[in-house]
């Protein structure tokens, strides 16, 4: 991790497309929204828009400013309650943006998108092409989650991991993640006062992820390892990212001219493809396949195809062309892929060798369980989602 070998300045002087989040702690204060600092970082946003960059917002604190400007002592407890809450911060949460942005003329628009809207293919392309025409307009898309619908099964958990997939999905440059706290220490601020930031990560490593802990936001949804997930999501695609403090003067600014402000994560060397992104980031398994460990091997270090003889289990209902999970079985998920057999067929044919598959079914649809090209193997340590 030697920062003298790469410059910030560099790396980042060519920048076209970036995407910022801002988390609720950003943009709300002790009596509700920030206004202050809103309106600092909408001039960075300008600035940059001046100098012929593109900005995407993805924006928190709906909930957060909901809660305050209904003055729910105690917060917003259940799970209606935070989508009431959410329906109320967010007005406010965009007539701020929209305040702001036009004191400099610049217009904004809002986008509330719930996962489901970025795993299936149609919706998908249609959010796609509605963010880049806002951008082709000079417009500053902000996006939130679409916490008034959201039930667990169609949320994206928090806006770090949201930010990502905007980041892959608008083909961006860099992804800054602001937050209460200045990055990634090389151990735990609030026990160890001499803790250190790291300014850069060139890949992330288990050592790295264990640095981040189970910290939490004191305010927003995610914390440290939200953030290096998002990281590790955004770097699959190419795109470095910037964890720090976003209530800094002049923070967007300073960075993007190079500043040493907050934890640069380099993507690492394992770029995947959009194809592979897609099955591994957007779609949600149905069902897993456990493998013996011999399959699990010859996935895991050859990157190849699961046959069906290696599949010793399944779990789940689901069609074929379903994403799944492949669990070895010990219970480890390695690998998430697209079925090419529906559940009940990769019942029968499950231990059996290839050629037998014809007279199990009456017909052959592949040879493979899971293709190598519609497999994503996933890191030690990292989640299955
Ligand atoms: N979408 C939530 C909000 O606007 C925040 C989620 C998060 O904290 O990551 O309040």
């Amino acid at each position: 991790m030697d920062e003298t070998t790469i410059s910030r300045e560099a790396l980042f002087a060519n920048l076209k497309r970036v995407v910022l989040k801002l988390g609720s702690s950003v943009v709300t204060a002790e009596e509700g929204l920030d206004r202050q600092n809103i309106r600092s970082l909408v001039d960075d946003v300008c600035r940059l828009k001046q100098a012929g960059k593109e900005i995407v917002i993805v924006s928190s604190g709906a909930i957060a400013a909901g809660v305050k400007r209904m003055e729910l002592k105690g917060g917003a407890k259940t799970i209606p309650q935070k989508q009431a809450a959410a329906a109320v911060g967010q007005t406010g949460l965009m007539a701020a943006y929209e305040e702001a942005f036009w004191s400099h003329g610049v217009r904004v628009g809002q986008l509330l998108l719930s996962k489901d809207d970025l795993s299936h293919r149609r919706r998908y392309l249609n959010a796609r092409n509605t963010l880049m025409t806002l951008l082709s307009w000079g417009v500053v898309p902000i996006i939130n989650e679409n916490d008034t619908v959201m039930v667990e099964e169609i949320q994206f958990g928090d806006n770090d991991n949201l930010s990502a997939l905007v980041a892959s999905v608008a083909e961006a440059d860099l992804l800054l993640i602001l937050t209460d706290m200045e990055g990634l220490m090389d151990c735990d601020p609030r026990t160890n006062p001499s803790a250190c930031l790291i300014t850069l990560v060139e890949g992330i490593t288990p050592e790295i992820r264990s640095l981040a802990g189970s910290s939490t936001s004191a305010v927003g949804r995610g914390g440290m390892a939200s953030k290096l997930e998002a990281a590790s999501k955004a770097g699959a695609a190419g795109v470095p990212v910037v964890i720090a403090r976003g209530k800094i003067p002049s923070v967007v600014d300073r960075i993007i001219a190079g500043e040493m402000i907050g934890t640069l994560i380099l993507p690492g060397k394992e770029r995947i493809s959009a194809r592979k992104r897609w099955i591994r980031y957007h779609l949600e398994p149905e069902g897993a396949l456990v493998v013996d460990a011999g399959a699990a091997r010859a996935v895991k270090l050859s990157g190849k195809s699961l046959l069906p003889i290696g599949v010793t289990a399944v779990r789940g209902l689901f069609q074929h062309g379903a994403a799944v999970t492949i669990e070895t079985e010990h219970g480890q998920t390695i690998a998430i892929g697209l079925s090419n057999y529906a559940s009940d067929e990769m019942e029968k044919i499950k231990g059996h060798q290839t050629a037998e598959i014809d007279w199990v079914l009456g017909f052959r649809r592949n040879d493979e369980a899971v293709h190598a090209d519609n497999l994503v193997l996933l890191d030690n340590g990292e989640n299955s989602r």
